[in-house]
């Protein structure tokens, strides 16, 4: 039961500003004056009525979502909106197009598979950490829709452009870097991410929808996951998770009292600059495996005692940085080493101090 905020490096859920959770915790028991939580209130309330608008406002300014985007709010998770983008996109011609460039466009494509027909336009790569040149690529033009993942979180795979795919609408898993960066929501059909990373406590994912993609989601579609009618109901089809949207609506304001996404891709820049330049001075005694056209700025793995890693030399690190308060730093299981996730509500200070401890750990380790 330390008191002391933890210097939380987790991939998620993650660290949410403090400030967000004080007024929470300031809330909780009579939510203005109510006498009543936020999450005794009946999603049809007044109250939540303003927070579910309020949330969908900041989502649109932010982000700069243009009038013909709907912004939704569904359950299920980020594995659920691999299902609903299938159902609700794949009936136009049944075929839809994946880059697998880590863990979960992989789960997503063999996910769509249950829908129709899922190319992927590059073969399974051996091992994730570069993405092939988009030259390479085989696109279809009849495909209904192209779908990747804009960062790989397990694998720490970002990608640095959009693709280009004639007219193909694409769509996209920002899960793990929504808000981190400035976005051209034009050039998408589908945006979607859930929350619990950089924007909110899990439990709420949400979906901005060009319109003109609604209205044909394929008939075993489950209501929860159809896009046109949860939209129609203006996101309280049925009872939402009003909590984790509530905690959602005060990180996006937070957001923008903090710069807004300028400011986090400003952030983030410098968070993982920082971290990456550490990794590249320690003489290999740190490392990391991605390419650096595509190194992720969210979430840095890296091993320890070679680039192949130092298991025994690994494991003590975690040791050492949980003394240092510096919590969550494992990598993947499938992945194996550390990895340090920089979310939004991750400081600069933050970094300086994990870095710190990098430096004074290899001094004290290397052979
Ligand atoms: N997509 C990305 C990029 C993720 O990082 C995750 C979870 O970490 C998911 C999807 C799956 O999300 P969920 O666990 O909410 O189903």
């Amino acid at each position: 039961g330390s008191s002391q905020s933890a210097l939380n490096f987790g991939a998620g859920p993650a660290k949410l500003p403090r400030e967000v959770l004080a007024e929470v915790q300031d809330e909780i028991l009579s939510y203005q004056n109510t006498g009543m939580s936020l999450m005794e209130m009946s999603h049809r309330s007044k109250e939540y009525g303003k927070i579910n608008k309020s949330a969908q406002d900041s989502i649109r300014e932010l982000l700069k979502v243009p009038d013909n985007y709907k912004i939704l709010f569904i359950q299920g998770g980020g594995l659920g909106a691999f299902a609903a983008v299938a159902m609700n996109f794949m009936s136009r011609t049944g075929k839809a197009d994946y880059a697998v460039t880590g863990t979960w466009s992989g789960k997503a494509a063999k996910e769509a598979e249950k829908y129709g027909d899922v190319n992927l336009v590059f073969p399974k790569l051996e091992k994730p950490g570069s993405i092939p040149d988009q030259s390479t690529w085989t696109l279809r033009p009849d495909a209904s829709y192209f779908y990747y993942c804009d960062n790989e979180t397990v694998d720490g795979v970002e990608f640095p452009y959009i693709p280009e795919t004639n007219g193909v609408p694409i769509v996209v898993d920002m899960s793990s870097n929504i808000m981190t960066r400035k976005v051209e929501v034009s050039k998408f059909g589908c945006i979607f991410g859930g929350a619990q990373k950089n924007i909110g406590p899990a439990g709420v994912v949400v979906v901005i929808v060009r319109d003109d993609l609604l209205g044909a989601a394929m008939k075993v579609c489950p209501t929860v996951f159809n896009f046109t009618l949860v939209h129609k109901d203006n996101s309280v089809l049925n009872t939402p998770a009003t909590f984790s949207v509530y905690v959602m609506e005060k990180v996006l304001q937070w957001i923008k009292q903090h710069g807004g996404v300028e400011n986090m891709e400003t952030q983030s820049g410098r968070k993982s600059g920082l971290l990456y330049e550490t990794i590249k001075t320690s003489g290999n005694f740190y490392s990391c495996p991605i390419n650096e056209n595509c190194r992720s700025r969210i979430n840095v793995p890296f091993r320890v005692g070679g680039p192949q890693g130092d298991e025994d030399l690994e494991a003590k690190f975690l040791e050492e940085a949980e003394k240092r308060y510096m919590y969550q730093l494992k990598g993947h299981r499938s992945v194996g080493g550390i990895r340090a996730s920089l979310y939004n509500a991750i400081t600069f200070e933050d970094v300086a101090l994990l870095v710190k401890f990098m430096k004074e750990f290899q001094a004290q380790h290397q052979k």
